[in-house]
């Protein structure tokens, strides 16, 4: 499962279309955890797509992970700024890849 303490545990190595990237990232077989106040660990996530169907403000968008173990594409955060903090997203992921954070 995510470390739901990773902002204490990891460092944030960069940002990617506005969605912050806490490392370590090593292309393509480690990818970091991404977003802050929902964050999904990329290195988790197998692209189940559950979150995407069932987020009802459509947080989250696929990018392309080409070459990661777990799966090539991942569900970034993109727009986690619009979350709502209805934790279906975190009660549906299968493998428990995701970490809402209530503010
Ligand atoms: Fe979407 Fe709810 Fe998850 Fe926020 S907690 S990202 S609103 S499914």
């Amino acid at each position: 499962a995510i470390d739901s303490n990773f902002e204490q545990n990891r460092e944030q190595v960069g940002e990617e279309d506005g969605v912050a990237v806490w490392g370590p990232v090593e292309p393509p077989e480690k990818q970091g955890i991404r977003g802050t106040h929902v964050a999904v660990d990329f290195d988790i996530c197998l692209a189940d797509g559950a979150c995407l169907e069932d987020c009802p403000v459509d947080v989250f968008e696929w990018v392309d992970t080409p070459g990661h173990p777990e799966s090539e594409r991942k569900a970034n955060p993109a727009d986690e700024d619009q979350c709502i903090d209805c934790m279906l997203c975190v009660d549906v992921c299968p493998v428990d890849a995701i970490d809402v954070d209530p503010g």
